[in-house]
C-alpha cells in the first residue's frame, strides 16, 4: 500500500466529526438532474432548479458535459450504458416524475471532444450541445415514458450573470 502524501500527513491530530447545519433531505425526488460537472454553474443552476423549476428536491447525476455521457451511442457505446444505469437506478429508487437536462456554455468536455470541429468553417458548439440535448431527451422519454423530460441551456449573461434557456424541440 502507498503512504498517504505529505499534505494528508501533516495534521496528526484525529479531526474532530463536522455537524452540518443542513438537514437530510426526502429519499423520494422531484427531479433527476443530468448536469455538467463545472462548478461555475452549480449555484446559478440550484437557484434555477428551486426558483425557477420549482424543483425542491433532486438527484444530481454531475459528469463533465453532462449529456454528453448519454449521447455518442456509435462511437462511446460503454459511455452510454454507465450514464443509463445510473439514470434507471435513479428512476428506480427514487420515483423522480421529472428528468431536467442542463448544458452550458464553454463547456471543456464538448470543446475538448470537439477540438478538431471547431476549425471547421459552419461548425458551433452549442448547435451540437442543443443537438445533443434533444437526441438525448428523446431517448429518455422512450426509457421513462411515465418521466417529464425538459432541457436547458445556460449561458453567461452581462459579466457572470447566468440564464437558463429551455432547448427548443427537446
Ligand atoms: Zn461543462
Amino acid at each position: 500500500m502507498t503512504s498517504a502524501p505529505a499534505s494528508a500527513q501533516s495534521g496528526t491530530q484525529p479531526r474532530p466529526e463536522f455537524q452540518a447545519s443542513s438537514k437530510l433531505g426526502p429519499e423520494k425526488t422531484d427531479a433527476v438532474v443530468i448536469a455538467c460537472s463545472d462548478r461555475r454553474y452549480r449555484q446559478p443552476m440550484d437557484e434555477f432548479l428551486s426558483r425557477g423549476l420549482g424543483i425542491a428536491n433532486y438527484d444530481l447525476i454531475a459528469v463533465p458535459g453532462g449529456a454528453y455521457i448519454l449521447s455518442f451511442a456509435d462511437v462511446l457505446p460503454k459511455q452510454l450504458k454507465l450514464g443509463m444505469q445510473m439514470v434507471k437506478l435513479l428512476m428506480r429508487n427514487h420515483l423522480p416524475p421529472r428528468i431536467v437536462l442542463v448544458a452550458h456554455q464553454d463547456c471543456s468536455r464538448y470543446r475538448e471532444g470537439f477540438t478538431t470541429w471547431l476549425r471547421r468553417p459552419g461548425f458551433s458548439l452549442e448547435e451540437k450541445q442543443r443537438h445533443d440535448l434533444i437526441s438525448v431527451s428523446a431517448s429518455l422519454r422512450d426509457a421513462f415514458p411515465d418521466a417529464a423530460v425538459q432541457a436547458f441551456f445556460a449561458k453567461s449573461h452581462a459579466g457572470d450573470s447566468v440564464v437558463f434557456e429551455p432547448v427548443s424541440g427537446a
